[in-house]
């Protein structure tokens, strides 16, 4: 008798662990039916995706102070007002406004992705709107990460290789 009840019990613990996952299944279709994470996610930029394009769009230089550049020009970084010196870690700008790289980098993932001394752009509109979404998300959802991280762990991990 002894093991009959224990294959039951086993049973119906090997039927809850199904039922859970089909429930978390279908509340991940239906989050991804009406919008939710799994749709918009292929278009979705981390930060560091969002780094490597600034990066390309603007690759990281060392300073120099050209003694060919005019007496006015200016030598700061506009986001932290610190005098650029000689072999920092700066990006130059479309606009050819200079920053440091940290600075301007913290700059662009905080604010809109725009020159902070005349507004040029820096990244498309689409890439700044898909890279701040995400970050809304991580934000002010944390219940979709919850629900992926508690999948994956009943998927072996699985899942967890997309994220
Ligand atoms: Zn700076
Ligand atoms: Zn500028």
């Amino acid at each position: 008798m002894a093991a009959l009840s224990e294959f039951f019990s086993h049973l119906y613990t090997m039927t809850m662990v199904f039922f859970t996952l089909v429930l978390l299944e279908v509340a991940i279709l239906i989050r991804s039916i009406t919008g939710g994470v799994c749709n918009s996610e292929k278009r979705l930029i981390t930060t560091s995706q969002y780094l490597k394009l600034i990066e390309e769009k603007n690759p990281t230089i060392r300073y120099s102070r050209r003694p060919t550049s005019r007496v006015d020009q200016s030598n700061e970084c506009a986001v932290c007002l610190s005098e650029l010196e000689e072999g920092e870690k700066v990006r130059r700008l479309k606009c050819k406004h200079i920053f440091h790289k940290d600075c301007l980098d913290r700059w662009l993932q905080q604010y809109l992705a725009t020159c902070p001394l005349c507004r040029t752009k820096v990244l498309p509109d689409e890439i700044v709107a898909n890279y701040h979404r995400l970050q809304n998300q991580i934000e002010y959802d944390g219940s979709d990460e919850e629900m992926i991280f508690l999948l994956s762990a009943l998927h072996g991990n699985s899942l967890h290789r997309l994220f």
